[in-house]
């Protein structure tokens, strides 16, 4: 192991990880484990990644508190209590900040520190890490812990810098709060972000309109105060409720509140009443559940449709207006196929005199101007608008830096025409570099913290399979990233995901122009997820190869 140290204007150190979200600082954990000098790069003033910069108004979770938190330490778990069923983002950055300070993390974590480039070099095998500020950090592992859902899609409408009023992106929101009383509010968006905005914005704007292109499907949050008694209770099945998790498509398996493994059967082996009961159910229960409903929902179309026609028809009874009612109906794509939106009175916002929606699909917008929106020929004048146009995901927060692997080869161009991995961890060509929740892998289709728990297990079993064979790295071969990359596209094809490119999804990248339209995430799911990297460790490392000292 190397000695961290400042040495001629660099630092080396065993490993770098970028980033201190959740995955950073798990990641940071375990590597401490491994007696490895290591460091936290992280470009915001301060941990927390999509918790630290998403602070829109009505920014929480989708998965039930009881379950959004670290596994790996139980001590953690038993003693944090979370105040809703859904916490919030202070709530959630609190919980991070606790955490740091249990495990004493900060002292090996660096803030403003934005990644320009990363370069491998083959003589000595190690990564070169330059920061903004030109400082060279050298390490043997590089583990990225960027996030799926970090780096914003560059908006693409015509005269945003033109606007005069305000202008808020709710992925960087500030950090004093905005308040909207008596404004007239542009939102343009309305995807996960925007739905749980929109209603808190409405109750202080006196005017807000929703410039919206494709309407979504939300399901009722049903959010609520924690039960202590229902918490503590919940808290003596952790062990059980951890392993079930790793045993299901999403990582999540609370329905109402209580843990159940997901159903097996098909929707269309049900009778109409037992369909309905179910959807029901599961409508009652609140969130993400229907993911873990019928087993064929998200591959067979006569199954979905049952539950999309479930979907509009509780959407529709919510909306006085009739032309209103028909926007917000999703009608292009099947349900689940783009993340499930979750919301807080989000249909009933719109039965309020002062908001409306502007149908971008009649109407797009021509262009921002100085007073508002231009649409249709007319400026509409606002105050402010908020940005809530999404994320270049999965791929986005790699690409925004350079790195470069053997022969300099950047993974940009590697990744083209759209990305290559091997188990969505690594890349041939780019030893010893691990894309923490990276495409291929699960990420954010899934719960995210058992996601990244389960990765940066993964990462630590490939960096002591390095150390114990006293090699210099670790990375796939070719034949295996190829086979892994072919089994991600093939497994997407049987299921109704791609039905979603023509509503943008950005499962498929289909949301930034110019990106190639590919699967970036493995939707076999969690479970056969975990197998497989059970499968591979269990075969020696099967598909990885290592570089010997020397060679
Ligand atoms: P998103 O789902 O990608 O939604 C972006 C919205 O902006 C869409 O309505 C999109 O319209 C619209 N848009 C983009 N470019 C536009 C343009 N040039 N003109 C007009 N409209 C434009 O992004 P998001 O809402 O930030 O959510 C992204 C993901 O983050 C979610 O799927 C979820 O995984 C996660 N998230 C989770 C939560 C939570 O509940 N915990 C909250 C927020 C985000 P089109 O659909 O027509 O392209």
């Amino acid at each position: 192991m190397q000695e961290a140290g400042a040495a001629n204007g660099s630092c080396n150190l065993d490993a770098v990880i970028i980033g201190a979200g959740m995955a950073g600082l798990c990641a940071l954990h375990q590597v401490r484990k491994l007696n490895m000098s290591v460091k936290v790069l992280e470009g915001g003033s301060d941990l927390g990644g999509t918790w630290f910069w998403n602070r829109y108004p009505g920014c929480r979770c989708d998965i039930d508190s009881v379950e959004y938190s670290y596994s790996f330490d139980n001590e953690l778990q038993q003693e944090w209590s979370w105040s809703e069923r859904y916490a919030a983002q202070p709530e959630i950055l609190a919980y991070m900040n606790w955490v740091a300070k249990k495990l004493n993390l900060r002292s090996d974590m660096e803030f403003n520190t934005w990644i320009k480039s990363t370069h491998f070099d083959e003589g000595s095998e190690t990564w070169a890490v330059t920061t903004d500020t030109g400082e060279v950090i050298t390490c043997r592992y590089l583990i990225m812990a960027t996030g799926c859902l970090s780096a914003p899609k560059k908006i693409d409408i015509k005269g945003t810098d033109n606007f005069a009023g305000e202008t808020y992106y709710t992925y960087k929101w500030p950090h004093e709060g905005v308040d909207f009383t008596g404004k007239r509010v542009a939102i343009v968006g309305a995807g996960s972000s925007a739905i749980q905005a929109i209603p808190l914005i409405a109750k202080e704007a006196s005017e807000l309109k929703v410039f919206m292109r494709t309407a979504n499907y939300s399901v009722p949050l049903q959010n609520c105060p924690t039960d202590k008694e229902y918490e503590a209770d919940y808290k003596k099945r952790y062990s059980e409720v951890r392993k079930m998790q790793r045993q299901t498509f999403g990582g999540f398996v609370n329905v109402g509140g209580v843990p159940r493994m997901p159903r097996t059967d098909s929707a269309l082996d049900a009778t109409p009443e037992e369909r309905e009961a179910e959807f029901e159910y599961r409508w009652e229960s609140g969130g993400l559940c229907y993911y873990t409903s019928y087993a064929d929902l998200a591959v067979n179309i006569n199954a979905n449709n049952h539950l999309s026609d479930f979907i509009r028809k509780k959407i529709r009874n919510k909306i006085d207006d009739p032309r209103l009612r028909d926007l917000l109906t999703p009608t292009e794509f099947p349900a689940l196929t783009k993340r499930l939106c979750a919301d807080t009175g989000y249909y009933e916002t719109y039965n309020l005199d002062h908001v409306d929606i502007v149908n971008l699909k009649e109407t797009p917008i021509e262009e921002i101007t100085e007073m508002g929106i231009l649409v249709g020929g007319e400026v509409m004048e606002f105050d402010c608008i908020v940005f809530a146009t999404g994320f270049d995901a999965v791929t986005g927060a790699l690409n925004n830096m350079d790195i470069r692997g053997r022969g300099g080869v950047a993974l940009k161009d590697t990744w083209a025409d759209g990305p290559s991995t091997y188990l969505g961890l690594m890349t041939t060509g780019f030893p010893n570099l691990f894309n923490v929740a990276g495409p291929g892998s699960t990420a954010s289709l899934t719960h995210a913290i058992p996601c990244d728990e389960h990765q940066v297990e993964l990462v630590i079993a490939c960096i002591e399979r390095v150390e114990a064979a006293n090699a210099k790295s670790i990375e796939p071969i070719q034949a295996a990233e190829d086979l892994w990359t072919q089994h991600v596209n093939d497994v997407a094809n049987m299921t109704l995901f791609p039905r979603a490119e023509r509503a943008n999804s950005w499962y498929l990248g289909a949301n930034v122009p110019g990106k190639a339209c590919k699967p970036l995430l493995y939707l076999g799911g969690f479970d056969q997820y975990v197998k497989k990297i059970d499968e591979v460790i269990d075969n020696d490392f099967e598909g990885f190869a290592l570089s010997q000292m020397g060679n």
